[in-house]
């Protein structure tokens, strides 16, 4: 076998992907693993929350890096660029890179996490918001979850207003997030209300707001920035596997998905919570079934 095989191939260098890597050096796997954003989404956390032991609000960023490097010294082999393709044929994975360069391995585990559902029009993301420092822009976010709420806070440090748009009065986010853009004081929480449309030539320039059906108004916005949902991250597999119908990998109780020796780690599986910790239990669990599996296929 040539030098770009492997026992396990990793897609993504999320909390998921970095750690199944780290499990998979340390259990003496030939492991390469794919991702071009060591840490992740985690570099969206301004305070990691619900992470034991890491009480001194540690950003997602340093957290990232944090684990990342630890991974990395104990050998853990990443390439930090992305596969472009993923298929599966004769029981063999092979991973296309964005240089083009073929990968093979025995198994694999996709922890691509998710993304954010966008607009028709550019919408900026969240790491734009500096660039409006010191503009007297006003921002919109669309949303009601703990997403929602970290963005507006976010944004609060640099623009001049901030409207957090909510279609219902029902907030998702956690009451320390509703407590803090309470205090917030260039935060409005605009409950009840739906962006029923949006102008703009190139980006967003004025957003359409109703509260109901006859009473819409126009408020002009520098930026609209949505927490309106998410969507599992799955456009580099090209291999038929089961999903939910959201398109969520679905995996059996040891991780593995409807492909024998695929598994899935993290916010791209179809969990029940996306979060640091479960996507890094995921990772390891991922790793160490994954090495089972390899176990098993050697003693056929
Ligand atoms: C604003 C915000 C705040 C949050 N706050 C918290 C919090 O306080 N506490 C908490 O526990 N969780 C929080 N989360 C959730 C947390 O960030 C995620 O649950 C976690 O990052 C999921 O990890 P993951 O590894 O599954 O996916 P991700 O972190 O999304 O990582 C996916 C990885 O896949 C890579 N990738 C994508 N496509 C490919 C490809 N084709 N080839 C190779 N690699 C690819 C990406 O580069 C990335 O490295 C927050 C999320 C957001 C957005």
């Amino acid at each position: 076998m040539s030098d770009n095989h492997y026992d396990l191939m990793i897609l993504g260098a999320g909390p998921a992907g970095i750690t199944s890597a780290l499990y998979g050096q340390r259990l003496g796997l030939k492991t390469i693993a794919f991702g071009d954003i060591p840490g992740g989404s985690s570099y969206m956390i301004e305070h990691l929350a619900n992470f034991p032991g890491l009480i001194e609000g540690t950003s997602g960023t340093q957290f990232g890096t944090m684990a990342f490097q630890q991974a990395h010294k104990e050998g853990a082999n990443f390439t930090l660029t992305r596969l472009e393709s993923l298929s599966h044929n004769d029981n063999l994975f092979s991973g296309v890179d964005v240089d083009g360069q073929e990968h093979t391995a025995l198994s694999a585990i996709v922890a691509t996490g998710r993304v954010p559902k966008r607009l028709a029009v550019s919408n900026p993301n969240l790491s734009d918001g500096p660039l409006y420092r010191g503009k007297n822009a006003t921002l919109a976010v669309v949303g009601s979850d703990n997403t929602a709420a970290q963005h507006a806070l976010t944004l609060a440090r640099t623009a001049a207003k901030v409207l957090l748009i909510c279609r219902s009065n029902t907030l998702k986010m956690d009451a320390v997030h509703k407590d803090q853009i309470e205090q917030q004081k260039n935060i409005t929480l605009m409950v009840n209300t739906e962006v029923s449309g949006y102008n703009g030539q190139e980006a967003v320039e004025n957003i359409e707001i109703a509260a109901e059906a006859e009473n819409r108004q126009n408020l002009a916005v520098d930026g609209i920035f949505l927490a309106i949902g998410w969507r599992p991250n799955i456009s580099a597999l090209k291999l038929e596997v089961q999903k939910t119908a959201e398109g969520y990998l679905e995996t059996n109780e040891k991780l593995m998905t409807s492909v024998p020796g695929l598994f899935a780690a993290g916010d791209v599986r179809d969990t029940d919570m996306w979060q640091v910790l479960t996507a890094c239990a995921d990772g390891a669990r991922a790793a160490k079934y994954a090495a089972e599996y390899l176990e098993k296929l050697t003693q056929v």
